[in-house]
C-alpha cells in the first residue's frame, strides 16, 4: 500500500499497526502450512492491521478502502482454519476484537444485543452472572467471534437442541464496501443505495460482503435440569445403528464420540482415557432442558441400554470428565506436532457405511464426532498425524485428507468449516452451481471494487482450483503411502 494512504489511515486515530513485524501475525492462521508454502501463499501479510471499537470507525476505513480500490480481509479470532480471515492481496485487515459490547439482554425476548467481535467464552461468562447462558457455540467458543462464527455458518455445541446459528439471529448490523451501514432481519429484504439485500446474503459469505459489527442473538435460561452419560459400544456398526436414536432422544443437547484409536492418542499424549479396545466407539451424551424433558430422555437412554445390554454406561464421573473436554479439540496435540483434521460431515443414515468404506483404507485411524443436528447429519473429525515443519510428510497427509473427503461427499456428505482458501478444491460440494453464480452476482452489485475478502474461493490461486488439486493429489498418492508406511503411523 502507498505510503500516503498509510499516513492518511494513521490519522484517522483508529488503534493501527503497520510495522511487518506486527502484521506477520495476520498472515496465516491456526492452520500449520510447511514455510515451503508461502511462495505458494504470496500477499498474506497485510499492510496494516485496524481494530475499530465502534461501527463508524469501520464505516469510515471501509470507505477509504472502496475509494482507493484496497482490498479489506476481516478477521476475528482467525480460528476458522482454512485461510479464511488470512488476506491474499494483502491491504488491510480489520481485527474486529475491539467490537466487544455486550449489551442489554432483553429477558421477556430471550435476546441480547452484542458487538460482532464477542468471544463467545466472554458472552457466556456475562450471560451466566444473570442465570442465562448460550444456546449454541462452537469448540472453539474460547478464542472465536459472533460474526466470525456466523460467517462460517458453523454447528457446534447444543446445535442438535437449537439449530445453526442462523436460525439465532434476530437482526445483523453490517457495514457495506461501500461504508453505507445496514440493519439486516432475518427475514425479509433490506433497502440499500446499491439494492435490496437479505439475511442469506451475509450467512456464510465468510467475510465478501460486508462487516458484521452487531448482532440480536437468541439465548435462554439456565436449564433447570441436565444429565451427562458416556456409553460404550462395541465397534463403529453398533454406534451407527444407536446413533440416529441417541440424536432423538428428548433434551438431547449434545453428543459426541470418539474411537478406541483416538483413546490411544489421547493416553499416548498423557492423558487420561477409560480402558479400551481400539475399535470400540465412545458417546458423551448430554441432556439439557426442563426437570421432566430430561427425565423423559434419561427413560429413552435407560429403554436404549436394556434392548442392546452390550451398550455399556461408564461411570458418572468419566461422563463429566469427558464432557468437560468438549472445548479442548485438540488435546491429543501433546504428543504430536501437528494433527490435520480432515473435517467433514456424513448423513446419520450413511454413518455406517461411511465409516465402513473409510476403515477399508490401508491404515489405522482415530477419529472424533459430534452428533450435530437430528436431521441424521453427522461431523466427523478424522485426524491425519502430519508434521508441517517437513514438507514431505505434510504433503504426504494431504491425500488421505481428499479420500476421506471425496468418500463423504459421494455419501451426501461435505467438507465442513467453510471453504476459505484452502476447502476451494471442495466448492462444488458446499455450494451449487446456481448458489455460486448468485454468489458472485451479488458481490459484483454490492462489492463493485472487490474489495472484501479477494483471493478466496471466489478467484482463487490456480493451484487450488478443483482439477488441477486433484490431479495434483493423485500424482502424491503413491508418495503418501510410502511415506505412511515409512512412518508407521497407521
Ligand atoms: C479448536 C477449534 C474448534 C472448532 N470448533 C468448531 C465448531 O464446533 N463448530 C464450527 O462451526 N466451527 C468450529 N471451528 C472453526 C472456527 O472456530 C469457527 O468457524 C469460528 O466461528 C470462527 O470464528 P472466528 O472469530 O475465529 O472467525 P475468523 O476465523 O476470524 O473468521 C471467519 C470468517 O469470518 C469473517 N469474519 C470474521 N469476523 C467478521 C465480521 N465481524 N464481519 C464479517 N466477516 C467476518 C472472516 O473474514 C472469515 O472469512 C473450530 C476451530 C478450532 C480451531
Amino acid at each position: 500500500m502507498k505510503k500516503e494512504f498509510l499516513d492518511e489511515l494513521a490519522s484517522f486515530g483508529i488503534d493501527m499497526v503497520w510495522t511487518p513485524f506486527e502484521c506477520q501475525f495476520y498472515g496465516f492462521d491456526v492452520t500449520p502450512l510447511p514455510k515451503e508454502t508461502s511462495w505458494v501463499f504470496r500477499g498474506t501479510t497485510p499492510d496494516a492491521v485496524l481494530r475499530p471499537k465502534n461501527t463508524e470507525e469501520v464505516a469510515r476505513v471501509m470507505d477509504f478502502a472502496n475509494k482507493h480500490k484496497i482490498p479489506v480481509c476481516p478477521r476475528g479470532g482467525g480460528t476458522s482454519g482454512y485461510y479464511q480471515s488470512v488476506p491474499r492481496n494483502k491491504g488491510i485487515v480489520i481485527e474486529t476484537l475491539a467490537l466487544n459490547n455486550i449489551g442489554e439482554l432483553d429477558e421477556k425476548e430471550g435476546v441480547i444485543s452484542v458487538s460482532g467481535g464477542v468471544i463467545w467464552s466472554q458472552l457466556e461468562w456475562e450471560l451466566k452472572k444473570k442465570g442465562w447462558t448460550l444456546k449454541t457455540y462452537p469448540t472453539s467458543y474460547k478464542s472465536s467471534t459472533v460474526a466470525g462464527w456466523i460467517q462460517t455458518e458453523g454447528l457446534g455445541v447444543g446445535s442438535l437442541a437449537f439449530g445453526s446459528i442462523k436460525k439465532l439471529i434476530k437482526e445483523i448490523e453490517v457495514v457495506l464496501p461501500s461504508g453505507e451501514v445496514v440493519w439486516v432481519p432475518n427475514e425479509g429484504l433490506v433497502e440499500t443505495k446499491s439494492g435490496n439485500l437479505k439475511f442469506e446474503d451475509f450467512i456464510k459469505s465468510e467475510g465478501m460482503m460486508g462487516i458484521i459489527t452487531s448482532v440480536k442473538l437468541e439465548v435462554r435460561r439456565l436449564p433447570e435440569s441436565i444429565a451427562t452419560y458416556l456409553l460404550k459400544f462395541k465397534d463403529k456398526n453398533d454406534f451407527a445403528l444407536a446413533s440416529s436414536r441417541l440424536a432423538n432422544i428428548s433434551s438431547a443437547y449434545f453428543i459426541e464420540f470418539v474411537n478406541g484409536s483416538y483413546m490411544d492418542l489421547l493416553a499416548q499424549s498423557g492423558h487420561h482415557t477409560p480402558k479400551h479396545l481400539k475399535e470400540e466407539v465412545f458417546a458423551v451424551i448430554r441432556l439439557e432442558g426442563g426437570k421432566s424433558d430430561v427425565e423423559k430422555g434419561d427413560k429413552e437412554i435407560a429403554a436404549l441400554l436394556a434392548e442392546y445390554p452390550e451398550i455399556a454406561r461408564l461411570p458418572q464421573e468419566e461422563a463429566e470428565e469427558e464432557y468437560s473436554y468438549r472445548l479442548k479439540y485438540f488435546r491429543i496435540k501433546n504428543a504430536y506436532s501437528s494433527v490435520t483434521p480432515a473435517d467433514l460431515s456424513v448423513p446419520l443414515s450413511n454413518l455406517g457405511q461411511y465409516l465402513d468404506k473409510v476403515s477399508h483404507f490401508r491404515f489405522e485411524f482415530a477419529y472424533k464426532g459430534e452428533i450435530l443436528t437430528k436431521e441424521q447429519c453427522g461431523l466427523m473429525f478424522f485426524y491425519v498425524l502430519a508434521n508441517e515443519l517437513s514438507l514431505v510428510r505434510f504433503m504426504s497427509a494431504a491425500p488421505y485428507q481428499m479420500e476421506f473427503i471425496l468418500s463423504a461427499m459421494k455419501m451426501g456428505g461435505s467438507p465442513n468449516g467453510g471453504i476459505g482458501l484452502l476447502n476451494t478444491p471442495y466448492v462444488f460440494g458446499l455450494r451449487t452451481q446456481s448458489e455460486r453464480e448468485a454468489f458472485i452476482q451479488k458481490k459484483e452489485t454490492f462489492d463493485q471494487n472487490w474489495i472484501m475478502n479477494p483471493g478466496k474461493w471466489t478467484d482463487p490461486p490456480f493451484f487450488l482450483r478443483p482439477s488441477i488439486y486433484f490431479s495434483g493429489m493423485k500424482l502424491l498418492e503413491p508418495v503418501c503411502w510410502l511415506v505412511g508406511g515409512i512412518v508407521g503411523r497407521w
